[in-house]
């Protein structure tokens, strides 16, 4: 993605990587070590359109440290997802995955291609021919991706046939698959699910009552769509939510099954009957209790945060806000509860999902959303204890725990 002011998405990691190493006292060398990508791999994509033309897109695969485990981490499609923007993503899950302590490295994947004007072949064909640029590097036990933003389960029951005609059947190479192909139940609604209960958690902690708390959601795809839906079962009230079209408010709190409809039919948000229209900047700036933003990165930065009318905010997409952003909240006295925290019942059920397929076993939905509700609330109260012992932003606390757990386990192999 375009730096903003000079300043990449990898830069800006960076700097909460930076912040905790201050704060753990880790050498120059063994910064530079956590900092730097172990290896990174750049493919071209050709692909046959369907107007038999040819078009070639660039690939990413960012393997960014894998001392904790094998890579883990999604593939983005999206126009904006170049190497740096990947980087900036990989290190994100090295951090994330070091945070609520499951057994993996941090990895991301890309191919900059705006997946909307593509056909469903299309589709398919950039997906094989992706997977087999970057086969040698994935594996069972060394690099397992997952859906993100512009990818979904049809992606990855793609990319496992095209890395199964080489190696044989191999569901747990990738997560996020279909139940029909190895997924596991609960899969496709863990971030959501993840995201409704930190949400409930910091929300209790700043003495709201979570049934009372209006909650405007940008971002209607899984992330979004999913926690709109989960927030709304346990009693929330979600006022507003947009998507790249446009967005939706309803003071009252929108019906999200009607909305869930008409989002079916129109392939939007935009345009529902039971609400009036807003636009994605408004929605961010709305009266509400809780902003979520579950889109696209680096949407609150310095312009619009001192506008922001809600009492807390909740990551649940990638790097939604600059680190300018995070200075006018803490400022401000609003608190943030961070990406690497917030989002990762995705990758916490990946988890699941990869050793129901090392056992070739199948968990009950009871037991996946159980096992999440268990790891995702101990990662959110030791960031909560962590924030209030050292008197630092759930960010940095996030940080700090992630980040010390990759240089011991660093030091504890030997690298350094
Ligand atoms: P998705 O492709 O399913 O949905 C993206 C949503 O964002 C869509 O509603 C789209 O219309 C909207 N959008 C796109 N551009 C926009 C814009 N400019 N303004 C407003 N809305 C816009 O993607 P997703 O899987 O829901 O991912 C969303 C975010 O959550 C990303 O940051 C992703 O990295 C993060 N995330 C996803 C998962 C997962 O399991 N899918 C896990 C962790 C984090």
């Amino acid at each position: 993605m375009t730096p903003q002011n000079g300043v990449s998405s990898f830069d800006e990691v960076n700097l909460s990587l930076d912040k905790a190493a201050d704060k753990i006292g880790l050498s120059d060398g063994v910064r530079e070590m956590l900092r730097t990508p172990w290896r990174e791999l750049q493919v071209s994509v050709p692909v046959r359109m369907d107007d038999d033309s040819i078009r070639v897109f660039n690939g990413y695969r960012v393997q960014h440290n894998g001392v904790r485990g094998p890579y883990k981490g999604g593939v983005r499609y999206h126009p904006a997802a170049d190497q740096e923007e990947v980087r900036a993503l990989a290190s994100l899950m090295t951090w994330k995955n070091a945070l609520v302590d499951i057994p993996f490295g941090g990895a991301k994947g890309g191919v900059q291609c705006d997946p909307g004007e593509l056909s469903s072949d299309e589709l398919n064909r950039l997906t094989r021919r992706y997977t087999l640029n970057i086969e040698h590097l994935i594996g069972i036990n060394r690099d397992i991706p997952a859906p993100d933003l512009g990818t979904n389960a049809q992606t990855m029951a793609w990319m496992m046939d095209a890395y199964g005609q080489i190696h044989g059947y191999v569901p747990g190479i990738v997560t996020g698959k279909p139940l029909e192909v190895g997924g596991s139940v609960g899969r496709e609604q863990a971030t959501g699910r993840g995201v409704v209960f930190v949400t409930r958690h910091a929300a209790e902690d700043m003495g709201m009552d979570h049934s009372e708390a209006r909650i405007a959601i940008q971002g209607f795809g899984n992330v979004g769509s999913w926690t709109a839906s989960i927030a709304c079962e346990l009693g929330c009230t979600v006022t507003a939510v947009s998507d790249v079209n446009g967005g939706v408010h309803n003071e009252t709190g929108l019906d999200i099954a009607a909305l869930f409809d008409h989002k079916r039919e129109a392939g939007t948000v935009a345009g529902f009957g039971g609400g009036e229209s807003l636009t994605n900047a408004e929605l961010l700036e709305l009266d509400c209790e809780v902003l979520i933003p579950a889109a696209i990165d680096r949407v609150i930065h310095k312009d619009n945060a001192p506008n922001v009318k809600a009492k807390i905010i909740v990551e649940a997409a990638n790097h939604p806000l600059t680190p300018e952003a995070d200075d006018i909240f803490r400022d401000r006295g609003i608190p943030v509860i961070p990406d690497i925290l917030v989002n990762a019942g995705g990758v916490i059920v990946s988890y699941f999902e990869w050793t129901q397929n090392l056992y070739q076993h199948r968990w009950t939905l009871e037991e996946v959303n159980d096992e999440l509700d268990t790891i995702i609330s101990r990662a959110y109260r030791e960031v909560r204890e962590t924030a209030r012992r050292e008197g630092i932003t759930y960010r940095d606390a996030a940080f700090l725990i992630g980040v010390g757990r990759v240089a011991e386990a660093s030091r504890i192999r030997g690298f350094v």
